[in-house]
């Protein structure tokens, strides 16, 4: 954390300055969303990113599937049950981007029917965050870095960022930290947590990579004769491979799990092991059929599973240690998949994802936290800026302990996001969306969603606007107001 007078003592330092109402700290999955609501409410706004692209986690950390939260989520055989009776818990900035993926050809399914789960494409997906923000009006700073906060007497001031090899100092009203893992509001002295209550570790990662030439269908025709080579998924057992089959006849991008060879290499010492961790079992990796450009692709799939354990984001040696060692985890699952897996003999690495795919970082501490007793019982709230039905996802935070999978929100099926859960507790004229927002460990495995890190973008976008308008702080701004911002701009309150 800076001060002004030690900005004072560097501005010869300074390549440039800038000044604005909004700045929005990372364009991912919340962030593009914050800075083209920001920008649409009027306030002069500048996104800042890290990478040459928005999107976050949800484009550049290999996710070819998305999109949790416009509705409840049911799990197990309530799936089945309740899926025509569906109530869309989302809509606004978050609602419209899905429209316009499906319009680009960049997501498998509707317009104006928000799907369960959004398979996207991560290319054109790129573009389409990229013209909703510059078509909002605001700037765009690519491969630009935040590294530290102006903060005078615990309001924050304005912010120091890294562009073109420069240092350059932009002075805003209001600063919304979408950086993923809360590096904006811990630089400005933010309290914040990170992990389980227990010991502070967090959920695990991934390195979501993508393969070429599989022969889906080989895949499918060997399940088909060996229905025991099926691995159960979050969901339970896929339905067969007929049922597969059929969906991928009818253009559908499905998903599944299987255990070829899991006992023969497990016999023989040739199970993979994750980054510092255990032999790990390959049935873990989830098979996801890529959408390209309107199509399901069959020759093409993504592979993803846990195997970034333990890390803590703000631990720079540890973390380029995980970039080395999930590259060579990587390679040893396509060895795995190359030699038992029916179908992918003569794939091949087609891309490592541009970021490691992170769960979980720090997690703010705000005017309100929420808990998970919040979550279970469907709390709702005064302040409310949208409603989470999300189910709780909270992988293993070690290898081989289980996933805890719940479903959210009492009798109605979700809670409400508090405003005070965007506001840091520490710091004035700041505001934080995404997966970093106040909630506990558990709960996090809920608003960490997309559909939800996108819904707090929205709201954190336009609180911050409707602040510098006012020249007040975020924490002083009128919730009604905003409500009935929100409510205008198609949010669900
Ligand atoms: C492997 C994996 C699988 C998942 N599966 C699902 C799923 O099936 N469904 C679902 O709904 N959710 C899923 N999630 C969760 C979801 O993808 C994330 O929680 C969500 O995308 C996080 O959004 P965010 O905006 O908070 O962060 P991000 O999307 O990560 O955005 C943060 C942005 O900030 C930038 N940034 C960071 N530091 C700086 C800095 N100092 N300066 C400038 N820019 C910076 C980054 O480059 C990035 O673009 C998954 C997550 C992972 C990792």
């Amino acid at each position: 954390m800076l001060s002004s007078v030690d900005v004072g003592n560097i501005l010869h330092a300074l390549q440039g300055e800038i000044e604005n109402d909004v700045t929005v700290i990372g364009g991912g999955t919340a962030g593009f969303i914050a800075a083209t609501a920001a920008a649409r409410t009027g306030a002069r706004t500048t996104l800042v990113e890290y990478m040459p692209f928005l999107s976050g986690t949800h484009g550049g950390a290999g996710l070819v599937l998305s999109a949790t939260g416009f509705y409840h989520t049911y799990l197990g055989d309530r799936r089945f049950k309740y899926k025509d009776q569906l109530e869309l818990l989302v809509k606004g900035l978050a609602f419209e981007y899905w429209n316009l993926l499906v319009r680009a050809g960049a997501a498998h399914g509707r317009e104006n029917e928000a799907p369960l789960n959004i398979i996207n494409d991560n290319e054109l997906t790129k573009v389409v965050t990229e013209r909703m923000v510059l078509e909002s009006g605001a700037d765009i700073w690519f491969m630009s870095q935040f590294v530290d906060a102006l903060v005078d007497d615990g309001k924050l001031k304005g912010a120091l960022v890294t562009r073109g090899g420069g240092l350059w100092l932009i002075k805003t009203k209001v600063l919304i930290d979408a950086s993923g893992d809360g590096i904006a509001a811990a630089q400005a002295g933010a309290s914040y947590e990170l992990g389980r209550k227990s010991d502070g570790r967090p959920q695990p990662g991934s390195m979501f990579f993508e393969v070429g030439e599989v022969d889906i269908k080989k895949t499918l025709d060997h399940l088909k004769e060996h229905p025991d080579h099926f691995a159960e998924t979050h969901y339970g057992f896929p339905p067969s491979a007929d049922y597969l089959l059929k969906r991928l006849r009818e253009g559908v991008p499905i998903r599944f799990k299987v255990s070829c060879g899991y006992d023969e290499a497990k016999a023989k010492g040739e199970l993979p092991i994750a980054p510092g961790e255990k032999a790990v079992p390959p049935s873990l990796g989830s098979i996801y059929l890529h959408w390209k450009s309107g199509r399901v692709v069959p020759y093409m799939v993504s592979l993803n599973m846990d195997m970034v354990y333990g890390l803590d984001p703000a631990d720079r040696d540890q973390y380029d240690e995980m970039l080395v060692e999930t590259k060579r985890f990587v390679l040893q699952i396509l060895g795995h998949y190359r030699r038992y897996v029916p179908g992918f003999e003569d794939c091949w690495l087609s891309r490592f994802p541009p970021m490691l795919g992170l769960r979980e970082g720090r997690r703010i501490v705000g005017e309100y936290m929420l808990t998970e007793q919040d979550a279970e019982h469907g709390a709702m709230f005064e302040d409310a800026v949208g409603r989470c039905g999300a189910f709780i996802d909270v992988h293993g935070e070690e290898v081989g302990t289980m996933l805890e999978h719940r479903e959210v929100g009492g009798e109605h099926g979700w809670f409400h996001i508090p405003y005070r859960s965007l506001i840091p507790k520490d710091v004035d004229n700041m505001l934080v969306a995404g997966k970093l927002v106040s909630a506990d460990h558990v709960v996090h495995g809920s608003t960490r969603n997309m559909v939800i890190c996108m819904m707090t973008g929205h709201a954190a976008g336009t609180a911050a606007a409707l602040a510098s308008r006012d020249n007040v702080s975020p924490r002083s701004l009128d919730v009604e107001r905003l409500q009935q911002v929100l409510r205008q701009q198609d949010a669900i309150i």
